[in-house]
């Protein structure tokens, strides 16, 4: 086993450290350092981060570099929003809304294109998607004016929809967002549901707040419709 530093040693390796993290970078090319700062613009990269992936596109190709470059140019140039569920897409309709496959009497509303993602991934679901683009959040100055509620309103009636399942994050907002959609469908035949809520798998009961556990318990479900099913 190495000794122990002694406690001055460790003490100054922290201030090394605080100077490292406090102290702008200096460059030796403006190059590098604009390439630096537009990396350290995206969310959730910091400076070190950007200076590492800089520097690793420098040891690349010239050509790598350039299809990387073209691909994230193009992305911004081309990318469409599908007319209909307002998901990414390259065409007028998104790869989603253009599958006859799906089942088109499903609309799962979602806050973003995230979700649609997220939901994809689980391959359980072979309905279409509604993207609102938020939620209603007065505090955040969102209201329902802000998101794609009006053309969901008109997909239902238009599109003769069964099922309208909200798939929103389970707070205030999500069932403020769920309740001003839900009023505003209420005269059409359709069917509103929304994707279950409570202690999410591998959670601990205990920690649960009251509000999951409580709804955990009035949501319960036949054990053959869980554990058998699986
Ligand atoms: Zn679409």
């Amino acid at each position: 086993m190495p000794p122990a530093q002694p406690p001055l040693f460790r003490r100054r390796r922290w201030r090394v450290k605080l100077l490292l993290y406090l102290c702008p970078m200096v460059f030796s090319s403006s190059l590098l350092e604009n390439a630096v700062n537009e990396f350290a613009r995206l969310p959730g990269i910091g400076k070190k981060t950007a200076l590492r992936l800089v520097l690793h596109l420098i040891k690349k190709d010239v050509s790598e570099v350039k299809n990387f470059s073209e691909a994230i140019q193009r992305l911004r140039e081309e990318i469409k929003f599908c007319s209909r569920c307002h998901n990414i897409a390259d065409k007028e309709l998104c790869n989603i809304c253009a599958n006859n496959l799906r089942r088109q009497e499903m609309i799962c509303v979602v806050e973003n294109i995230r979700d649609v993602i997220a939901i994809e991934s689980t391959q359980q679901y072979n309905g279409l998607y509604h993207v609102l683009g938020g939620i209603i959040s007065p505090l955040d100055g969102i209201g329902p004016d802000q998101l794609q509620i009006d053309t969901l309103i008109e997909r239902a009636k238009n599109e003769q929809s069964e099922e309208i399942i909200f798939a929103l994050s389970p707070n205030i907002q999500g069932d403020t967002t769920i309740y001003y959609i839900g009023k505003k469908l209420k005269d059409l035949p359709v069917k509103i549901t929304t994707i279950a809520r409570g202690i999410a798998f591998g959670g601990e009961l205990e920690y649960a707040d009251e509000m999951t556990l409580a709804r955990s318990i009035s949501n319960r479900m036949p054990v053959e419709n869980y554990v058998m099913n699986k």
